[in-house]
């Protein structure tokens, strides 16, 4: 049953035993993992793309929730850049207030900050909190939902926007968050929320987009549905190249704005290229299949040949994709990592171990394995050492390949 509107869901995509894509483990904790099995289907009447099975959100979201929004150059300056959007467009008063929904370390909240802006993060993951407190942005430590936006609206008053990046997808009760988000704006306020995009994710067969964190995978037509049926209208959309291809969907009270062209357009191009049909989505799932099998063919090859392998970036996504194809250690001897709180542990469920990118040019890859495929140029450009001495990167999005 659909999570949004009750309608019927038509399972389209079986990525298996999955384990969660941010539990990385410790090397002598393997026999306590956490799995599930990871299925995606489509609703028949709103077209929303969801996950058949829910994860616990405590098991996902904690104190130690190693992900960070500042890991990446491109992803602060993405971030700095909309934090300006928001307060030029859409902060309207002589004293606007912010909220935003998943803050983590505040990357976004510390420029709204730097302007002087009333703002306020909310942010169930205490480490990521603690993190944006120490750089003086205000933060809620909670899960958002109704009763969270009914008592900052009593303490802080309305707020002119509601802002939240890659969290809105992360949470299967949005009728809650949506009750929420209408005690809290103010009459003409805006919400504002940005996820990756099915059409994205459908073009680039970007399957690994798909983790238990990633509940709904949000097209212009199914957010348009879902604004609808909580009261709320799609008002604007933007395609944004961040994260593998993302929208920024810009939602007001119904009535209270006029709809962009953007919408409409977007909405008409899912349409004509049949974006939630069963015929597309099942071609979609056959490629996942194919790709899968190309890139295990492909590290084979690799291994029989003598060359020395390794994966880059422990990102979460590449849980789905090492777990669904079933590589393993064998294949990826070991992957690097620039965030700490991964090195020294295991991949979730392929228990490839993640070292410091620190040792990275000592262990002299031939190949490397570029997970963080979502910033292949940033981080191409930084190991540019590799490919001068003669490394390729195999990449698997869109297709399987060595660059
Ligand atoms: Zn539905």
């Amino acid at each position: 049953m659909c999570r949004i509107c009750g309608g019927v869901v038509n399972e389209f995509l079986d990525l298996g035993r999955q384990p969660l894509s941010d539990a990385f483990v410790e090397p002598d904790e393997t026999a306590d993992e956490f799995y599930y099995h990871l299925r995606v289907g489509v609703c028949e009447s709103c077209s929303m793309v969801q996950q058949l099975a829910e994860v616990p959100r405590e098991r996902m979201f904690h104190d130690s929730y190693p992900y960070v929004s500042s890991g990446s150059v491109r992803m602060r300056e993405h971030f700095t850049r909309t934090a300006h959007d928001l307060l030029e467009c859409e902060s309207t008063g002589s004293d606007p207030f912010i909220v935003e929904i998943g803050s983590n370390d505040g990357t976004m909240l510390a420029a709204v900050r730097a302007a002087g802006v009333r703002h306020l993060g909310v942010e169930p993951c205490g480490g990521v909190a603690d993190v944006a407190r120490a750089a003086g942005v205000r933060v809620r430590s909670a899960f958002f939902e109704e009763a969270v936006g009914a008592e900052i609206a009593a303490q802080d008053g309305p707020a002119n926007v509601v802002f939240a990046a890659n969290t809105i997808c992360h949470i299967p009760y949005l009728d809650s968050i949506f009750r929420g988000i209408d005690a809290l704006l103010a009459p003409d306020g805006v919400f504002v929320f940005e996820d990756p995009y099915l059409g994205d994710v459908i073009e680039k067969n970007s399957f690994d987009q798909i983790y238990d964190e990633h509940f709904y995978v949000f097209s212009a037509r199914s957010v348009q549905a879902m604004a609808r049926r909580f009261g709320f209208e799609l008002v604007d959309v933007r395609r944004l190249p961040v994260h593998g291809g993302e929208v920024r969907y810009t939602l007001a009270r119904a009535g209270a704005r006029t709809p962009s062209a953007a919408v409409a357009a977007l909405v008409a191009s899912e349409d004509a290229r049949g974006l939630a049909e069963l015929s597309t989505l099942h071609a979609f799932a056959a490629e996942v299949d194919r790709i899968s099998r190309d890139l295990v063919g492909q590290l084979e090859k690799l291994r029989d040949s003598g060359l020395r392998v390794a994966g880059y970036g422990a990102t979460a996504k590449s849980a789905t994709v090492t777990n669904y194809a079933g590589i393993g250690p064998d294949l990826v001897p070991c992957v690097f990592d620039t965030t700490p709180a991964k090195q020294g542990r295991l991949m979730p469920g392929s228990h490839i171990p993640v070292r410091p990118a620190e040792e990275f040019a000592e262990y002299g890859a031939d190949r490397l394995l570029l997970f963080a495929w979502n910033h292949a140029e940033e981080i191409i450009a930084k190991e540019k050492d590799f490919a001068r001495g003669g490394g390729r990167w195999l990449l698997y999005v869109p297709e399987v390949r060595l660059l």
